[in-house]
């Protein structure tokens, strides 16, 4: 289960605080440092961990609070608002653009669950009662075309593809004028992911962007992966301008470090969370439940 551990240590903290009548400011600063213990071995990012830290101690140390009648409860109140606005506050909207078809280009590090989510998001979509163009523009991995077209014939949704012969930039531009000519209001672009962030990928990315000029471009990362996870999308964020993060495998035992820093070190909300390979595991994300959710 994804966060346990941070899940049971601040509930650690949390039970000390709530047995206590009167609490004290040194109460507040020990129960502050456990937090903050706590975020760090979640892998949460250590520039974030010390603002999280300070922002709940100036709250939570005031006379209100202390002289309430129950200030466990009401610091464990804090925390909480200040774990969602950490995510982001509230939920955050996939764009729809006024001129239809909506584009959708998804990047990412190979591996991240692109092409998967790509699918799943195809389906969120078409539940909503909207008609999706999936274009096949990654090009390099093996099987990835075959892959998305799978999907594609799973939940029915038309994918357009070139093939692997023609360059990602002639494939996302020739799929647009497909979507528009058949009345496809979301096209979806699934782009090419390497191993690691490098310019060649970077710089296609940037012609796919331009040739297509998307309405939202979300980078598809593992939260398994915690810190990385944010470095990869801050180094994307600098080159691509994204507008939004996927957070996938939060089903896995991850520690919780991705989906706590992402939003505070890129600036870029989380819009969507996945929770596993299939099909209908993807959700929009919601920072105050995944707040609830890791406080237990
Ligand atoms: P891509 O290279 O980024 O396109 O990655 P894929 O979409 O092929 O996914 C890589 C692997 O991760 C596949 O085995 C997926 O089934 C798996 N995967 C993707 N999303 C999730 C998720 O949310 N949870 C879990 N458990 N596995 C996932």
């Amino acid at each position: 289960m994804a966060f346990e551990g941070l899940t049971s240590r601040l509930q650690n903290v949390f039970s000390k605080l709530r047995g206590k009548g009167k609490v004290s400011e040194e109460d507040v600063t020990e129960a502050m440092r456990e937090v903050r213990l706590a975020l760090l071995e979640a892998d949460v990012n250590f520039k974030v961990v010390k603002e999280f830290v300070a922002k709940v101690k100036e709250k939570a140390i005031g006379k209100d609070v202390m002289d309430s009648f129950t200030p466990g409860m009401v610091i464990i109140d804090i925390v909480n608002k200040e774990l969602t606005d950490l995510m982001g506050g509230s939920q955050s909207k996939l764009a729809k653009s006024s001129k239809p078809p909506t584009v959708i280009m998804m990047a990412g590090l190979q591996g991240a669950g692109k092409t998967t989510t790509t699918g799943k998001l195809a389906k969120l979509l078409q539940k909503q009662n909207s008609r999706p163009l999936l274009i096949a523009a990654d090009i390099y991995r093996p099987a990835a075309i075959k892959q998305l077209q799978v999907l594609g014939e799973q939940i029915n949704v038309p994918v357009f593809s070139l093939g692997d012969q023609t360059s990602p930039v002639e494939i996302a531009k020739q799929g647009l004028q497909h979507a528009k000519d058949n009345q496809h209001d979301y096209v979806i672009i699934d782009t090419a992911g390497r191993l690691h962030v490098d310019a060649e990928l970077m710089e296609e990315l940037k012609q796919i962007h331009s040739e297509t000029n998307p309405d939202e471009v979300l980078l598809v990362v593992d939260a398994m992966t915690g810190q990385d996870a944010v470095n990869v999308a801050e180094s994307f964020n600098q080159q691509l301008e994204l507008t939004g993060v996927v957070l996938t495998k939060l089903d896995g035992d991850t520690r919780g470090g991705a989906a706590l820093s992402v939003k505070a070190v890129t600036g870029c909300p989380i819009k969507f969370a996945a929770l596993g390979e299939k099909i209908d595991a993807l959700e929009p994300f919601h920072p105050e439940r995944m707040a609830s959710r890791i406080l237990g």
